[in-house]
């Protein structure tokens, strides 16, 4: 999984600073053949872009991540109240379809859109995975993973029908459950890939201080025990000492760094 933090700070979503308590996650697809996150990402971080800002797009060209949001900011994606509620992300869309109307298209290369409509489905299961981890969601419970066409049919969202449009019309055998139920096997470990992060380990029963390895390149140093706390830039892999633990979000385990640089998610980490 690649995140690329790319917030849209010219959004007036983005000016306007609310947070929420995230209880769920919102699947959209963003609705023309653009598989470039990069292009949404621009035209949308603008101060005349006023009607619409998501939590990320996923490139449907490299499945990379493009996070355009903090995850607890209150987003302008569900038009409806799963604003208050969601997270929303976008999977941009393959570059052969072309929209007849609606929710319909054509397709001129069908291989090659059903690859690319695969390669952002799991990349978006990745990172519902990893948010549901963060935020202590049970991706199997009702109206926790939802899409924006099911929002609709639940009254918190507008009349869309991303993303099962997508798939149904690429002739696709994937569908919310499929997409829950993949989630929830990433959680489990199932379907775990080295870069996505393990789940939060048992507090010990041993106390502080103990030595720790960070396993990946680019773990985020926060000035408290939490992703809401700020950042204080990202420490490299290597030993280090943990001299206090505490639980953040979604009952993330947290170690207080001996150097006094802040804390890490201690889900990266080793006890060595
Ligand atoms: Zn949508």
């Amino acid at each position: 999984m690649n995140i690329i933090q790319s917030y849209l700070t010219n959004n007036p979503c983005y000016k306007a600073g609310r947070k929420i308590n995230v209880k769920g996650l919102m699947l959209h697809s963003v609705g023309c053949p653009q598989p470039k996150a990069s292009v949404f990402v621009k035209n949308w971080n603008r101060a005349e872009y006023d009607r619409a800002c998501v939590h990320g797009f996923i490139d449907a060209n490299t499945g990379d991540i493009y996070q355009t949001l903090p995850w607890n900011h209150r987003g302008w994606h569900g038009g409806g109240s799963s604003n208050n509620t969601h997270i929303g992300v976008e999977m941009c869309e393959p570059a052969a379809i072309k929209y007849t109307g609606g929710s319909s298209f054509t397709c001129s290369d069908r291989a090659a859109a059903q690859a690319a409509a695969e390669r952002t489905y799991k990349a978006a299961v990745e990172l519902f995975a990893y948010l549901c981890q963060q935020y202590g969601l049970d991706p199997l419970k009702d109206g926790v993973i939802v899409s924006h066409r099911e929002g609709h049919a639940r009254g918190i969202a507008s009349n869309h029908g991303d993303p099962e449009h997508l798939w149904k019309g690429l002739g696709m055998s994937y569908t919310m459950d499929t997409f829950r139920a993949a989630v929830k096997a990433q959680m489990s470990g199932t379907a775990q890939t080295p870069a996505t992060p393990a789940p939060a380990p048992e507090k010990p029963a041993t106390g502080v201080p103990y030595l720790v390895r960070v396993k990946i390149s680019d773990l985020r140093i926060r000035s408290g025990p939490g992703t809401n706390y700020a950042s204080k830039g990202f420490i490299s892999p290597g030993a280090y000492t943990i001299v206090e633990e505490s639980t953040g979000q979604g009952a993330a385990l947290w170690g207080k760094l001996k150097s006094g640089k802040g804390w890490i998610a201690l889900g990266y980490t080793e006890k060595i």
